[in-house]
């Protein structure tokens, strides 16, 4: 069997890494215990919901939105103590790690760990960007000296830095997150802090931000906020480089309906620190109760996810899909052989986990 012709395929019109790389790997499944996504297991309050349904309804649908979203911008600000020309609002924070790597540019160094968040690396390799990751520590902490000897050894780019840490939910001595980004902003380096899962932890990064311009903190209304399906993320930064940012966002780019929904949930937030509450409980409790499993490890976290570590990761995934429960396998990744990702969920849907994983012997 011979190629098609040249003019039957798509050719040259798309870029060979664009064609190289595959498609996101994630196959959504129907089952009922969803703890594959590191989303929170609550929906957005019911009364919440029907006050931005009422905002959503009130305004023209036919008008483009608030160009850069800039009342949500301002409410964010609000929120997080942050002059709001510091603010830069995408639906949802995948959209900056995009834009933070076309900041770079094609060519430019992505510098990251191994694992890190697939996202990053993805965009680096969809956009041709140089892509350097250096192993984590086996426990999961940064590699501080390789990360700095590739700091100067590289030409300056993006470094991504993750507190809590995804996909191992680690967090580091503050001492060395500074330190890394210290050294990263002199050498001429953009330092992303992605904070989307800092709630759950005592880590805050916005004081380490503040302290320079290349510096910048990502979060998501993805996770504690439960609003994943709003799509909604941000970053905190200083105005230069969020001015910077803001010109690569498209224009409208945050629709009405999830403007209008983040509104609401920004004047009333505190539903979220009831629930970070409680997934933190209950993260205490599922690792306790698997704590002294004969064959399986859960590994500390300080998200609202943690890694299980089995003796047959294909195995112990299909044995909680036996028992409807879907969560995400990490096993093929560097360090976390047999691992499986497993989200925090209610109460009653960690009782479930717990006992499947009791009955996996
Ligand atoms: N950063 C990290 C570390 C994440 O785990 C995620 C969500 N999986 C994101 C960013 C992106 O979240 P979102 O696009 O929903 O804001």
């Amino acid at each position: 069997t011979s190629s098609p012709p040249a003019s039957r395929t798509v050719g040259r019109a798309v870029r060979a890494a664009v064609r190289a790389v595959p498609a996101y790997p994630f196959t959504p499944l129907n089952v009922p215990i969803k703890l594959d996504q590191n989303e929170n297991p609550y929906d957005f309050p019911e009364e919440l919901k029907a006050e931005a349904l009422r905002r959503m309804a009130a305004r023209p649908w036919n008008r483009y939105p608030d160009l850069h979203a800039d009342t949500l911008r301002d409410a964010v600000a609000r929120y997080e103590d942050w002059d709001p020309a510091g603010v830069v609002v995408t639906p949802g924070s995948n959209v900056l790690i995009k834009l933070l790597t076309e900041l770079a540019g094609i060519g430019q160094t992505v510098l990251t760990v191994n694992p890190t968040f697939s996202v990053y690396t993805l965009e680096a390799e969809l956009l041709g960007a140089r892509l350097v990751q250096v192993s984590l520590n086996p426990d999961f902490s940064l590699p501080v000296a390789e990360l700095r000897a590739a700091l100067e050894r590289e030409e300056p780019g993006v470094l991504y830095l993750t507190q809590p840490h995804a996909p191992t939910g680690h967090v580091d001595a503050e001492a060395d997150v500074r330190a890394l980004t210290e050294a990263a902003e002199a050498a001429g380096w953009v330092v992303v802090l992605d904070e989307a899962y800092h709630q759950y932890s005592r880590s805050d990064y916005r004081g380490l931000v503040r302290g320079g311009p290349a510096r910048l903190s990502l979060r998501t209304f993805s996770k504690a906020w439960g609003l994943a399906g709003v799509r909604v993320g941000y970053l905190l930064a200083s105005p230069e480089l969020a001015a910077n940012l803001q010109k690569l966002v498209s224009a409208f780019n945050v629709n009405l309906l999830a403007q209008a929904a983040l509104e609401v949930a920004l004047e009333q937030p505190t539903y979220v620190q009831a629930r970070v509450a409680e997934g933190v409980r209950e993260r205490g409790r599922v690792l306790a109760a698997l704590a002294n499993h004969p064959t399986c490890r859960a590994l500390p976290s300080q998200a609202n996810f943690f890694l299980l570590r089995t003796p047959d990761a294909d195995a112990a995934y299909r044995h909680l899909l036996s028992r409807g429960i879907v969560v995400r396998r990490q096993d093929r990744l560097h360090l976390l052989a047999g691992c499986l990702r497993v989200a925090i969920g209610t109460p009653e849907e960690n009782d479930a986990l717990i006992a499947a994983v009791d009955d996996l012997r």
